[in-house]
């Protein structure tokens, strides 16, 4: 069943234009996804919905954009060349490789339904195996021109803690936020765009006195949580989960992973940690840069400690498709829908002339036009009325406006909603207003 589901996904998502496979004329890249005409919106989508709810609304976060590629004693420091690793193992008669870590959930690739090692193949001792892609800088291929592609965004935020602070008034509590690529060489990467090689992070690192981490710790634990409920993402499908003292990175206090209940199980959507002051007084040491915080009001100095809350794009779009894909009953046949939030669906509106004839396609376009600016809409002439509605509901259109004769003598035009089928006419003058506030 679960699969089953997956595979309805996947197909949809290739079909309408969400998500193709990486260099499929190629015979593809595998583990490396390209966005479509539609995924990019619903991508763009989502990093906007977080952007607006983790800095633009906010008096204390500010945003960064970092580069990719960054000093390699970066990634000396933040602990990363020595201790970035996934243990691995291999079967030495089926050659497959699994993280040794993930054995009890792992199946074998060669016999369904078995646990690695149980097709009678001995598995390898586990070795310690780095998850940085290396590359090299400038025209000489050799070690001292190595660097990485960065495998998350957090420590462009932290070498640019002194920065920020220089530049703008921010005081501690405050956060710095950023989107971008990394790069993890995966031993093994799984479920479509769960788990790649190449993601798209949503970082925010808040940087605290210590006295008040716990505090903090608890209030962005809870306002991530809230805020892919108010997307959609029902209570019963995300829940958090608090790692356990073993679990814990060396540099953490505390960290609790939301998971959403993906067709293939439970699996971490976004981590929420207490970093303390690792990253900030290791920077400080290595550079020999002064990364504390000078208090003016009680005359004292310290080292803020951060809590971040850190989610991969691809991951949370995933989870918003499994959470939107529907298939019900209409007039008789079965009807795919994703009934994704308005604010995240690729398209807000789709615009249909009733006929194409008296004047009414001159009359949706121009409809179309004066909305073009402020909102994706898409115009559709082709085939019955019935036939556009299930296309747009396949993409997750929330709305559809049906431009007929009555348009012509009195403005309105029917609107149908995606989900309830309900139908009500407004005038083409509130169009704007309406989606406005549908999609705020
Ligand atoms: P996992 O245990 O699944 O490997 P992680 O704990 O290593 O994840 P973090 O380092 O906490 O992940 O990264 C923060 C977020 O980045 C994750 O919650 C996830 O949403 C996303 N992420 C991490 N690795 C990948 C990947 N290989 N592909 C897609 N998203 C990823």
């Amino acid at each position: 069943m679960a699969s089953e589901i997956m595979e309805k996904l996947v197909a949809l998502c290739k079909r309408r234009g969400f998500i193709f496979q990486s260099s499929e004329i190629y015979g593809g890249l595998k583990s490396c996804w390209d966005f479509g005409p539609l995924g990019v919106e619903l991508k763009r989508n989502v990093k906007e919905a977080w952007w607006k709810s983790m800095v633009r609304s906010r008096r204390d976060v500010v945003g960064i954009d970092c580069s990719i590629l960054m000093h390699p004693q970066v990634w000396i420091t933040s602990g990363h060349v020595a201790g970035f690793n996934d243990p691995m193992v291999d079967c030495k008669l089926c050659k497959a490789r699994f993280r040794a870590d993930k054995l009890p959930e792992s199946e074998c690739p060669k016999e369904k339904g078995k646990r690695p090692g149980e097709c009678k193949g001995e598995l390898t001792e586990p070795r310690q195996f780095n998850l940085m892609f290396k590359t090299f800088m400038g025209p000489v291929e050799d070690s001292g021109a190595a660097v990485y592609l960065r495998p998350e965004t957090a420590q462009g935020i932290f070498v640019n803690f002194k920065n920020v602070c220089d530049t703008t008034r921010v005081k501690p509590p405050f956060g710095i936020a950023q989107q971008g690529k990394s790069f993890r060489n995966e031993i093994v990467t799984e479920n479509f765009i769960f788990r790649s090689r190449e993601f798209e992070q949503m970082e925010m690192e808040y940087f605290v006195p210590p006295a008040e981490a716990d505090t903090w710790y608890a209030y962005w634990r809870q306002f991530r949580y809230d805020w892919f409920i108010g997307l959609g993402i029902s209570t019963e499908h995300l829940r958090l989960r608090d790692h356990a003292e073993d679990e814990l990175a060396h540099y953490s206090k505390a960290c609790a992973d939301l998971e959403y209940l993906y067709p293939f199980g439970w699996k971490e959507l976004e981590g929420v940690a207490n970093r303390t002051d690792f990253d900030l007084k290791r920077h400080s040491e290595a550079s020999g840069r002064d990364l504390t915080w000078f208090d003016e009001e009680s005359k004292s100095r310290y080292i803020p400690w951060v809590i971040e809350p850190a989610v991969g794009v691809d991951r949370a779009c995933l989870a918003f498709l499994c959470e939107a894909y529907h298939e019900d009953v209409v007039e008789g046949e079965t009807r795919v829908v994703l009934k994704l939030h308005p604010k995240l669906a690729p398209y807000k509106l789709g615009i249909f002339p009733l006929v194409k004839k008296d004047g009414l396609r001159e009359l949706a376009l121009e409809i179309e036009d004066s909305l073009k600016a402020d909102f994706t809409v898409y115009y559709d002439e082709g085939g019955a009325i019935g036939r556009r509605y299930r296309r747009q509901d396949e993409i997750g259109t929330p709305f559809c406006a049906t431009i007929d004769h009555q348009t012509k003598e009195d403005g309105t035009v029917t609107i149908r909603d995606r989900d309830t089928l309900a139908q009500h006419r407004v005038h083409r003058s509130a169009l704007a207003d309406f989606l406005r506030e549908k999609t705020r």
